[in-house]
């Protein structure tokens, strides 16, 4: 039976759990495309019951995921007139919070969002600013990255775009 936390090997390292987060949307046009947080000007936004953000949505899960808290469906419903054009930055908040009284915080998150475009490089210090906020991490344990799909399938063709995230915490007492 393996310890709960820490092992023999690594007796100094802090208690951390990992989750996994996957989102994606189709792009619409008639909406503004918002990217963890940060309008993104010039591009087709995201098609949603929420703002559509996918960063912010794949953060959310690997954040509830980590902790074994269900996921960001069950906690903000499509059912629910709340969310309806919700800011998910708000949503990501709410997460950290549920995380917060179940005795654990944000610890790190890497993110990679799959698109031919927008171009995230372009994007990434306002995202890294807006989601370290959010998650109340130093902005060094934020990181975005963009990867096309090489024009392959849905992705390729531009129909919208994936976005994957792992986040790790850990906890507070
Ligand atoms: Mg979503």
């Amino acid at each position: 039976m393996p310890p709960e936390e820490g092992t023999a090997r690594q007796p100094s390292l802090p208690p951390a759990r990992i989750g996994l987060g996957y989102d994606s949307h189709r792009f619409d046009a008639s909406r503004q495309l918002y990217l963890g947080g940060v309008l993104i000007p010039d591009h087709a936004g995201l098609a949603g019951h929420s703002d559509g953000d996918a960063v912010c949505h794949a953060i959310t899960d690997a954040l509830l995921g980590a902790v074994a808290m269900g996921d960001i469906g069950e906690m903000f419903p499509d059912s629910s007139a709340v969310n309806a054009g919700r800011d998910s930055i708000e949503m990501l908040n709410l997460a950290v919070t549920r995380l917060a009284a179940a005795g654990f915080v944000p610890n790190q998150v890497d993110v990679t969002v799959v698109c031919e475009t927008p171009r995230i490089g372009t994007h990434r210090a306002p995202i890294i600013e807006k989601l370290s906020a959010a998650l109340g991490v130093a902005p060094g344990s934020v990181s975005i990255k963009g990867k096309t799909n090489e024009g392959m399938g849905w992705i390729g063709r531009g129909e919208g775009l994936a976005c994957m995230a792992v986040a790790s915490v850990v906890r507070t007492g």
